[in-house]
């Protein structure tokens, strides 16, 4: 038998990295002041902020290491009135922050749950760069991809997700002595007594099965649940176009607060991407190349046309929102580049590989890939055949080509189009298929201001919070891709949680 205080020292020293078998953690720590279902973005520093407040945590996560989504994710960071933006002479505040979010989302966002957000957001950002959280050059900026703020807000770590991960994991270490770890091991359900308070967890691992953890309080932080295409659909009412980064992320955490009462909302601001070219025709696909579709980067010489081979937005809208927007209301949120032999050998370089391998095409290895048999690229003899090939309506393809030719040839385009370079017309023809999809899970669990999950009434059940990508990002921010709007919630409803819990005891 393993003595107590032998396992006390043995869980401290390791607590952020390794595994312990649950019965062996129940036995060293229960009842805690914080259970953390989930230990990524949100979950450490809700941990750390416990245990800095004198607190004991237990993590416990699914997957076998922690760090969950941070180790894929961009790690862009926003927020207002920071150290760093007063040093820079930047005038900004949570006001302004709010506000610009605002305008992205054409006023969806909720201004109690973003204000909080945004509000608490400063205080990240500062003991990150404290910790010596590096960022990339010029940084912070307006915004890098979607829509831009107005002001420069956005921190964009120079190593990514994995630098916020590894600032947390040092602090965590620090702690060691008042927070344990359980990974490989998910939280299957919550407890509850007779008054619906939640008190604790089961958890179940495949070596130890299930147990039962008792808390004083539970936070949920297990992120999104793209990682689950029926749950998505069911709740955003849009299908997963896109195939889930962290495998984990099945919406385990948001059913759990769900069967508690919980109320979930959001799913209605869902908004896709401009598109990228994924590996397959049916979905949920991973991403296999991107086109550089921002007139800011290159001019369009090519045409956007939705499966019904029509033009839906002028090809050169500067504004990356309005494109989204217009690709919202395309079928099956597709559209096919479209494009002739003199525009492939004169416009400039147009593909790149998708993350992590990045690197700009080369027209030669664009020509071999349309010689391959990649469905998302397509090339004819013919604009008829190609249409046929892409299985848009031929006669609807030739007008549109023809309208367009007619727009380039007079310098007026019924879309506004202003960059008009070359008619299409030299053989043969070629199409690329861009699917629009979201990263993102929008639907979540709904909190007050304490973060404290509520039902459908607006009561909190007692005892259990959430904080994260759980919240979805309709509720965080509305329907926009504001910037860094889920790294910076997360990390500061993650530490709000954790001194709440404790100014609470
Ligand atoms: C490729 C990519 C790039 C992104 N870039 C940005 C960006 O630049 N800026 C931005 O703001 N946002 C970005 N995001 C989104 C952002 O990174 C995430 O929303 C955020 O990191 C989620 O944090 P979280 O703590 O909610 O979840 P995670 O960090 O995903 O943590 C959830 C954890 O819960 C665990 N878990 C799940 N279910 C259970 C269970 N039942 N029991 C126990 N554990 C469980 C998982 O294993 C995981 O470790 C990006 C996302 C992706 C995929």
């Amino acid at each position: 038998m393993i003595d107590r205080r032998r396992l006390l020292a043995a869980a401290g020293a390791t607590a952020a990295s390794v595994s312990l078998p649950v019965s062996a953690a129940l036995a060293a720590g229960g009842p805690w002041d914080l259970l953390v279902i989930g230990g990524g973005t949100a979950g450490m520093p809700a941990a750390l902020a416990t245990a800095g407040a004198g607190g004991r945590v237990l993590i416990v996560d699914k997957a076998p290491r922690l760090g969950g989504t941070l180790w894929f994710s961009g790690g862009q960071m926003s927020a207002a009135g920071t150290r760093l933006q007063r040093e820079l002479g930047i005038e900004d505040s949570p006001e302004a922050h709010l506000a610009d979010i605002q305008r992205l989302s054409r006023d969806t966002a909720d201004p109690e749950i973003a204000g909080l957000a945004v509000r608490h957001a400063a205080t990240t950002i500062d003991w990150l760069l404290d910790r010596g959280l590096r960022l990339m050059d010029g940084h912070p900026v307006t915004g890098t991809g979607h829509e831009p703020y107005l002001t420069r807000r956005v921190y964009g770590p120079s190593d990514r997700g994995p630098a916020i991960f590894r600032i947390l994991e040092r602090a965590l270490n620090d702690v060691s002595g008042a927070v344990r770890t359980l990974t490989s091991t998910a939280a299957v359900e919550l407890i509850q007594d007779g008054r619906g308070r939640v008190r604790g967890v089961v958890c179940e691992s495949a070596q130890e099965g299930r147990l039962d953890v008792h808390a004083r309080a539970v936070l949920i932080a297990s992120g999104g649940h793209n990682a689950n295409p029926e749950l998505f659909e069911a709740l955003t009412g849009v299908p997963l176009y896109r195939a889930a980064w962290v495998g984990q992320n099945t919406g385990g955490g948001l059913q759990l607060g769900r069967a508690a009462g919980g109320m979930v909302r959001g799913g209605e601001h869902y908004l896709c991407d401009f598109g990228s070219i994924p590996a397959n025709l049916d979905w949920p696909a991973n991403e296999f190349a991107r086109s550089v579709h921002h007139p800011q980067r290159r001019q369009p010489w090519e045409l956007i046309v939705n499966v019904e081979g029509e033009r839906f937005v002028r090809e050169d809208e500067p504004s990356v929102d309005l494109r989204e927007r217009a690709l919202l209301e395309q079928p099956y949120q597709r559209y096919w580049l479209l494009f002739d032999h003199a525009v492939l050998t004169r416009a400039p370089t147009l593909i790149h590989s998708a993350p992590p391998a990045r690197g700009a095409w080369t027209t030669d290895r664009l020509l071999q890939t349309f010689a391959g048999n990649h469905p998302a690229f397509r090339s004819a003899a013919t604009l008829e055949a190609l249409a046929v090939a892409c299985g848009m309506p031929p006669d609807r393809l030739a007008a549109t080509v023809q309208e367009y030719n007619a727009a380039q040839a007079g310098g007026h385009d019924r879309l506004g189009r202003q960059h008009l370079p070359l008619a299409l017309g030299e053989p043969p023809f070629y199409a690329i298929l861009h699917q629009g999809s979201s990263l993102l899970s929008w639907a979540g669990l709904a909190v007050d201001s304490e973060l404290r999950v509520i039902r459908s009434d607006g009561s909190p059940i007692d005892g259990l919070y959430a904080a994260g990508e759980v919240l979805g990002k309709g509720q965080l921010s509305g329907q926009c891709f504001a910037g860094g709007m889920m790294v910076t919630p997360a990390l500061t409803f993650g530490r709000l949680v954790g001194q709440r819990i404790m100014a609470s005891t």
